[in-house]
């Protein structure tokens, strides 16, 4: 659900204005595709093992929308950021919460390719 962000009225569409406080929304909406673009290309190069490119996508976030998972998931990636050769058993390092925040932002992608877990068995 998003809010508004200067009344914190609930917005249910996509408005061009708050319904509440008439405040202009085409920015909030321009950031958050900006946003999810970014996340899912942290994602997928976090999935290929890519930390430094990573790391530099989630710095590139962080600075449009903070949030506390991201600042997470960008301090285990420049961990990570030179051992390049990252295997999936490394993710698991990342604690349950963390684990599921990261397969949301992954599932944000409506047609996710990047199915994360028993890939290896569906050949
Ligand atoms: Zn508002």
């Amino acid at each position: 659900m998003e809010r508004c962000p200067n009344c914190r009225a609930r917005i249910k569409e996509q408005p061009q204005q708050c319904r509440r406080c008439s405040m202009e929304l085409d920015t909030l909406w321009e950031l958050k595709e900006k946003v999810m673009t970014l996340d899912k290309k942290a994602a997928k190069a976090i999935l290929e093992g890519k930390m430094k490119q990573a790391k530099q996508l989630l710095k590139q976030r962080i600075k449009l929308i903070n949030s506390a998972f991201i600042q997470e998931l960008l301090l285990f990636v420049s961990t990570q950021a030179d051992k390049e050769n990252l295997n999936d058993a490394k993710l698991i390092q990342l604690n349950a919460n963390q684990w599921e925040s990261f397969q949301n932002l992954l599932g944000r992608s409506s047609s996710n390719p990047l199915r994360i877990g028993d890939t290896e068995n569906q050949a």
